[in-house]
């Protein structure tokens, strides 16, 4: 812990230290469904949708990291029993047992959708109090933002794809 770094912040620390190992939950839980539903993808339109999946895999775990980072420096402890992402998860996780393509990416943009919801919260809540953490959801919802894009513009090529064929 960075006692001075911590002293700054004018926020209950407690409270916000909360709120950022639920979204670190959130983001072991994104990671995981990407990365799952990367393994077991079918249909049409498959890699360009498993390599999209792929690459957002790695960008929810550095999203993980970049929370863990500041749960430690505010003197936290990251969530040590992985059994606990799903009582603190916000966003859930939806299980990949659908490998259709289209299921896959309905629901990641589901999940991309709440993660975009949990982060302008975390902005709300630190904005003007805790720079450091604010800098942090700035960073993540940027990609979140893009992560939302991405798969719905895939879906959107599907769409038009299977209405060409009809
Ligand atoms: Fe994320
Ligand atoms: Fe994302
Ligand atoms: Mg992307």
């Amino acid at each position: 812990m960075g006692t001075r770094g911590r002293e700054i912040v004018n926020l209950d620390v407690d409270e916000l230290l909360n709120v950022l190992r639920k979204a670190y939950s959130d983001e072991w839980l994104a990671y995981y469904q990407y990365w799952t539903g990367a393994k077991v993808a079918k249909g049409p339109m498959k890699d360009a949708v498993i390599a999209e999946l792929e690459l957002h895999a790695t960008e929810e775990l550095n999203h993980a990291l970049l929370v863990t980072e500041r749960i430690i420096q505010l003197g936290g402890e990251p969530v040590a029993d992985p059994r606990d992402w799903f009582k603190l998860t916000n966003c859930a996780y939806e299980a990949p047992t659908d490998p259709f393509v289209k299921t896959l990416l309905e629901q990641n943009i589901r999940g991309e959708q709440c993660a975009i919801s949990v982060y302008n919260d975390i902005m709300e809540m630190t904005r003007d109090k805790d720079p450091v953490t604010y800098n942090i959801a700035l960073q993540i919802i940027e990609q979140e933002v893009e992560h939302e894009e991405d798969l719905q513009s895939l879906l959107e090529d599907f769409e038009l794809m299977i209405n060409a064929m009809r």
